[in-house]
């Protein structure tokens, strides 16, 4: 079986850029671009994305499928192949390493991953139909927030952590009220988060929505509102708003990954050395959101597949891989 020197396992903007640069540097890079694993599909979460309005270099827009398949169309200008397959396991233990799925199993002296995280959704099935179709659910408020359908209207964010902190207060920024709705009395966010969240409670731009959880979501098209139940006293009600944004969490999509390599307490992949792509696994590199929950937005992670595709191209060189 030939080694192949590059393969990247995963399609978002960090294994495609990942792709284009190990192309250009003529290593002839062979890409596992997934088929459903983690609820994904070829292009990662942007093909859930409709306006793409953050990434510098469309001024008008772009929708994330057609971004997607810009960046896919420039990795395969260069020579990257694809493989249309969910990778089922992985040996990172000796080298080559070996790549499997249902059909191929490749041995690589170099494996870049950016298999990305998911985001939590409540699961509901009127949540899932309206995020689906761009109807006003989303979970990520700096992508979406900005969108004229939010301007000037009353949303609601789920969660009590710093993320969802971070995004209602990035949502007051637009909004005409936020309200942020936590199954708990007490928030989960850090310190300073708190601080930046009551502060925004006293200037009358948010409301926190105590002990309480959504249990169903309004609207045909759109969202009309959503229930919200107490959990103290299990009384129901039903709450206008014509935004609804998730931060719950993430869940990063490692567990292939998890018996070869450190991760976080999050379950994100730890990198050796922060700011770099490199795993505790020397020739496995980390790009985009499967070693990023900070950050997350499509900018970043085509940055870091840039730079783990530079980071594979060097390692390799100097084990004599060219
Ligand atoms: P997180 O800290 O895990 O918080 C998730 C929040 O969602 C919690 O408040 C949790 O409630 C709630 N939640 C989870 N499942 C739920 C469900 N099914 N229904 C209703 N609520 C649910 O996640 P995160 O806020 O995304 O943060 C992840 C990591 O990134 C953290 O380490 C965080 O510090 C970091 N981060 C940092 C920054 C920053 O420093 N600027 C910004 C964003 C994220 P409970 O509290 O009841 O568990």
């Amino acid at each position: 079986m030939s080694v192949e020197k590059v393969v990247i396992v995963g399609s978002g903007p960090a294994g495609l850029t990942a792709a284009i640069y190990a192309a250009r540097a003529a290593l002839k890079p062979l890409m596992f671009e997934g088929f459903s694993a983690g609820g994904l599909i070829p292009g990662g979460q942007l093909m859930f994305t409709t306006d793409v309005e953050n990434y510098p270099g469309f001024p008008e827009g772009v929708m994330g499928p057609k971004m997607m398949k810009m960046f896919r169309d420039q990795a395969e200008r260069f020579g990257t192949r694809f493989i249309r397959e969910d990778v089922t396991q992985v040996d990172l233990s000796k080298r080559p390493f070996t790549v499997r799925s249902d059909e191929n199993e490749v041995q690589a002296h170099s494996v870049i991953i950016s298999t990305g995280a998911r985001a939590n959704w409540l699961e509901l099935p009127n949540e899932q139909r309206l995020a689906k179709a761009g109807g006003g659910v989303s979970a990520c408020a700096v992508c979406d927030g900005a969108l004229p359908v939010f301007r000037d209207q009353e949303l609601v964010v789920v969660g009590g952590g710093d993320s969802a902190v971070e995004e209602a207060s990035y949502l007051t920024k637009f909004a005409r009220k936020v309200y942020l709705v936590h199954r708990r009395d007490a928030l989960r966010a850090s310190q300073i988060m708190q601080e930046r969240a009551f502060k925004l409670v006293e200037e009358g731009k948010l409301e926190i929505v105590w002990d309480t959880q959504v249990t169903d979501v309004l609207g045909d098209e759109f969202i009309s509102g959503v229930e919200l139940q107490n959990i103290k006293n299990n009384e129901t009600r039903e709450f206008p708003c014509k935004g609804l944004f998730l931060a719950i969490g993430h869940t990063p999509n490692t567990e292939l990954f998890k018996e070869f390599l450190d991760l976080d307490d999050g379950k994100y992949i730890k990198l050796k050395t922060p700011g770099r792509s490199f795993t505790n696994v020397d020739g496995v590199f980390a790009a985009g959101d499967v070693a990023d929950h900070i950050y997350r937005q499509a900018v970043t992670a085509a940055g870091t597949g840039c730079m783990a595709a530079i980071d594979a191209e060097r390692w390799l060189a100097a084990q004599g891989i060219e």
